[in-house]
């Protein structure tokens, strides 16, 4: 029997649930930059306190933790950016910050996996960054605790250790945008839905990883998130 497709698609991307034996189907991937002063200033950047700015990763970059992964193709200076993520389950658009929760149904923790060499040369040149964040297994995700459980977004703990040795550590209170400022904010530009993840940016510490490197990663009252880097393919 002929298909209706050419080929059979891929199952959608997908999050374990914490407490729930469904999962969390991914539509897409928004990802927040310079959301953390200490980051900016790392980067050699002031930070832009007018807006927030995004990028985008496909929902086939999901990557769920426990994985190893190959070192990737194309770069030399491979970094982790640990990151505190949303997990969206209703629709969002032209939102009032007052009401903008209502749109989250969970949070993670999750990985940012950037090719930093191409993303320096990409802004060197003005040119996009897609070569540099939006690539295979680039965006690792713990299971998805629900904001209930989870209760409020305070000063709880985010960090990250490569091989036992702790290289990122700071608080959710030290995020620029709030999570209410940063779904109000992307709801203007795009009908937000069920599905959508926000990666909400990283804090101070990102650095190089290599074949061999196991990274260990947590936020107070979340699932930890691992992941182990395998030699190159
Ligand atoms: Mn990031």
């Amino acid at each position: 029997m002929a298909g209706k497709y050419l080929f059979a698609p891929p199952e959608p991307a997908s999050v374990p649930i914490v407490g729930d034996a469904r999962l969390y189907p991914v539509g897409r991937i928004f990802c927040v930059g310079r959301n953390y002063a200490e980051h900016a200033k790392e980067m050699g950047h002031e930070v832009d306190r007018e807006a927030p700015f995004y990028f985008t990763k496909p929902s086939s970059a999901i990557l769920a933790t426990g994985a190893t992964i190959p070192y990737p193709p194309g770069t030399e200076n491979f970094h982790h950016e640990m990151e505190f993520v949303l997990a969206l389950d209703g629709p969002a658009f032209r939102i009032a910050e007052a009401d903008a929760m209502s749109a989250v149904f969970g949070y993670a923790c999750g990985l940012d996996l950037t090719r930093r060499d191409l993303q320096q040369a990409a802004k060197d040149k003005g040119r996009p960054w897609d070569l540099a964040k939006a690539f295979e297994h680039s965006a690792a995700i713990s299971p998805i605790t629900p904001a209930n459980v989870f209760g409020a977004i305070g000063d709880q703990r985010i960090h990250l250790a490569v091989n036992g040795e702790t290289r990122q550590d700071s608080r959710l209170s030290d995020l620029i945008w709030s999570v209410p400022t940063l779904i109000s904010h992307l709801s203007r530009y795009y009908h937000l839905q069920a599905g959508d993840l926000i990666y909400t940016g990283t804090p101070a510490g990102v650095g190089k990883l290599v074949a061999g490197d196991r990274l260990e990663g947590g936020i107070d009252g979340l699932e930890p998130i691992a992941l182990t880097i395998g030699a190159a393919e």
